[in-house]
């Protein structure tokens, strides 16, 4: 069964970017005949607030965009998060890291899917696992996976470089998982085939592909789609401005008339699409 999903994270209300990233998301599930389904990353609890998945609820209804099947929780997960995590490090490939944010920042050899590349300052080092991040270690890692393909249906076929991306995180100190391990695990428990989102995420995919085969995972296909900027080619966000979908659906706009017009591509003024190859039309 082909299924697409929609993963936002309550931290934050959704905007008009996550609207395009729905549309996208719903509307191939709904041509190739699949499933659409609605997965909700509140891993973090610290960052996470029950009153925005309700509100997820809410707008994605107002946009005409129904999922399939139960709302999927990653905090409803983590035994299975601690369960991959522990046989990574079985496998001898996560080693424990108490650098900070500005220590890797100044040692940083350069940009990756979660910032600064992390320039590998505790492999190989005696560090105390107690409340540390655990970090993969990409060479290794890389040796024992071999070569790996994957494939964008929009970029095309992709030999996978996670090497690029440097030693990331899989476990959090404060969580079983990061994103990297917590998405790969879930878009296969959900069995999704097609991973939709956006180009902003397209180097986390090499990392992803990684994860599969280490972990003995399926491999689906990606659909990294443009992203929604404002002048200037900055992504969209609260912070700056944008409303979030509840407020337009609060002050009367019609959601369905919306979701219409982020099919057709067009958008408010000043808004347009960048960075991935469905942005030219
Ligand atoms: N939770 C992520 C976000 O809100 C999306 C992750 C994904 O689609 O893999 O941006």
């Amino acid at each position: 069964m082909f299924r697409t999903r929609f993963a936002p994270s309550p931290n934050g209300p959704l905007h008009l970017g996550h609207a395009f990233a729905a549309v996208v998301a719903h509307d191939l599930a709904r041509e190739r005949g699949g499933q659409f389904l609605l997965r909700i990353e509140d891993i973090d609890g610290a960052r996470s607030r029950p009153e925005f998945i309700d509100e997820f609820f809410r707008d994605l209804e107002w946009l005409g965009l129904p999922w399939d099947g139960e709302v999927v929780y990653q905090s409803r997960r983590l035994d299975r998060y601690i369960e991959a995590g522990e046989a990574l490090k079985h496998m001898g490939l996560l080693y424990p890291c108490r650098c900070t944010r500005a220590e890797i920042a100044a040692a940083a050899t350069g940009s990756g899917p979660d910032g600064p590349v992390y320039p590998g300052t505790c492999r190989g080092r005696a560090v105390d696992p107690e409340g540390a991040a655990w970090r993969i270690d990409m060479a290794r890692a890389t040796a024992l996976a071999g070569p790996l393909t994957w494939v964008d249906e929009l970029a095309g076929a992709q030999i996978a470089q996670p090497e690029r991306f440097g030693d990331v995180v899989l476990l959090r100190k404060d969580l079983p998982a990061s994103y990297h391990l917590a998405a790969t695990l879930d878009d296969a428990a959900d069995r999704i085939t097609l991973v939709t989102r956006g180009a902003d995420l397209f180097a986390a995919s090499h990392v992803h592909r990684m994860l599969q085969a280490l972990l003995g995972l399926p491999v689906p296909t990606w659909h990294h789609h443009a992203l929604l900027v404002e002048p200037g080619g900055r992504k969209l966000a609260k912070r700056r401005g944008s409303p979030s979908l509840g407020d337009r659906r609060r002050a009367g706009e019609d959601g369905l008339a919306l979701a219409d017009a982020l099919r057709a591509h067009r958008f408010p003024t000043g808004i347009s699409l960048c960075g991935g190859l469905d942005s030219e039309s």
